[in-house]
């Protein structure tokens, strides 16, 4: 394959990335969106092996293929196997494998180059090991807590911001140094001071807060990716790459925005907050439960029904009961509408996938802001496996990792239920005062199995 028809079908996989975002745009194009990128990332790839460039792409082609067999076996089946509440963890470690292929990539074309390396070349590479490692660890951190394989909440250590500090300053240095002086057992430390401050800047956000965490770095790795274009002279990986970079942190901003958070108080904030959530004292008290029975004559004698879904409704599989429920409700006459908090679930956009796949339309899906000023005039708020996302703790326990989180003010409302299995907090690891409240019910049970009682319980009033 000649360089122009090469560079054209380069452009063609260029156009699909552009189009696959404008789809991703929007809920009913996303599939569309998706598949069209798939298409752009597929002939990306292809392409490469007939253009012989110096007969470049050529070399080591068993490699080259043992790798790439390898890759597919290891995506699809973890792709094929994950639960749709595992997918943000997924996609964790499938960003970070993109930041640390960029930065290894970068470290062998820098080897590879040595003296004939230019400085601008030296930058591009410091650049993408700095980030692409960064990138790695700091996303194997997010991994471990989305998984629950350590703690959820903000981990602080004595004199953090200051070691923090130092890890940078050392990672600017080496990489200062190396850009000055070039070796290769300076750009080893650089790379490995980058690894640590990966772990050292994710392991002080709260569990409440990885998201934003989530997309910053998904943001990282397209920068690593457009740098190591630089490096390897590769048009593609330049454009791809900023997309990437550009489009992730758009939306970091956008959810740093909907949680009422600097990304600096994201990132730092708890070594500055002292105070824990009020009452997280892990003391028992009261609470109020029902039976599925006294659920459903409170949602029969009500005329306004919130129902805010969350995490839970994901790992119950839930979505298409509730939505059983919601029009059982509405056959009765009764006003339903679904409360949806812009992070609740584990990854952006999750009750929206959830309840269309249950086909609730769209118009019953209300935003926080809108469905808000709502809840005073609600008679029944129904929480299926949310809790995070209506903790009144963000307003009010300034010490608390969600304070200055939006929420959902289901508080105001004449009645709450919540279903639950047990008393634990919900992902950022604290207490809800609102299930202590004298106004909440608490049906406890796998969400499905619950709602499924109180459908066959409503049916029969
Ligand atoms: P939470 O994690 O705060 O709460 C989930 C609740 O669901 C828990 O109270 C849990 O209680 C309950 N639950 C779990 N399984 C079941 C089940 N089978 N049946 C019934 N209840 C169940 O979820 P929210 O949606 O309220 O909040 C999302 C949290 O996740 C926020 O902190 C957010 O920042 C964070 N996050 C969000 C991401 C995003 O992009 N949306 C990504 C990563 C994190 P119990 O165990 O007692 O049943």
């Amino acid at each position: 394959m000649n360089r122009d028809i090469y560079d054209l079908l380069g452009l063609l996989a260029a156009v699909c990335f552009v189009l696959a975002l404008k789809g991703l745009s929007s809920p009913k194009s996303a599939r569309r969106g998706n598949l069209i990128g798939a298409v752009g990332a597929t002939l990306a790839t292809v392409i490469v092996f007939f253009y012989a460039n110096d007969g470049r792409a050529l070399n080591h082609l068993p490699i080259i293929l043992a790798a790439i067999t390898f890759g597919l076996l290891v995506g699809t089946i973890a792709a094929r196997r994950v639960q749709m509440t595992q997918m943000p963890q997924l996609v964790a470690l499938f960003n970070g494998v993109g930041g640390g292929a960029a930065a290894l990539v970068a470290i062998v074309e820098y080897l590879k180059l040595g003296d004939k390396a230019t400085t601008a070349e030296v930058i591009a590479t410091i650049f993408t090991v700095i980030v692409g490692c960064v990138s790695f660890s700091g996303s194997v951190v997010t991994f471990l807590k989305l998984q629950e394989l350590m703690t959820t909440r903000p981990v602080v250590f004595p004199f953090g911001r200051a070691v923090i500090a130092l890890t940078l300053a050392g990672v600017l240095i080496s990489g200062g140094f190396v850009v000055a002086n070039g070796g290769s057992t300076p750009l080893l430390i650089n790379a490995l001071l980058s690894l640590l401050f990966g772990i050292l800047f994710v392991l002080p956000v709260g569990g409440a807060d990885v998201p934003i965490v989530i997309s910053l770095l998904n943001a990282f790795t397209g920068l690593t990716v457009a740098a190591s274009g630089y490096v390897l002279q590769t048009t593609l990986l330049i454009v791809a790459g900023t997309l990437v970079g550009a489009s992730g942190t758009i939306l970091t901003r956008l959810m740093a925005k909907a949680m009422g958070r600097s990304l600096f108080g994201t990132l730092f904030g708890a070594f500055t907050a002292k105070a824990q959530s009020a009452n997280d004292s892990g003391e028992s008290r009261p609470v109020k439960s029902g039976s599925a029975d006294d659920v459903a004559i409170l949602l029969n004698y009500a005329q306004r029904v919130a129902i805010v879904p969350g995490f839970g409704l994901a790992v119950a599989q839930a979505q298409h009961t509730v939505r059983e429920l919601a029009d059982l409700l509405t056959a009765k006459g009764i006003d339903v509408a679904y409360g949806i908090h812009p992070v609740a679930g584990r990854m952006p956009g999750h009750m929206n996938v959830l309840l269309a796949e249950a086909n609730v339309p769209y118009e019953q899906l209300v935003e926080m802001d809108e469905i808000n000023p709502t809840f005073p005039q609600t008679d029944v708020v129904l929480i299926v496996g949310a809790n995070d996302v209506v903790n009144p703790a963000a307003k009010t326990s300034p010490g608390s990792p969600i304070y200055g989180m939006p929420i959902l003010d289901v508080g105001l409302a004449a009645n709450v239920i919540f279903l639950k299995r047990s008393m634990r907090p919900g992902f950022a690891g604290i207490e809800n005062e609102l299930l202590y409240d004298t106004k909440t019910t608490l049906l406890f049970g796998d969400a499905k199995e619950s709602l499924t009682k109180v459908v066959s319980a409503l049916k029969g009033l």
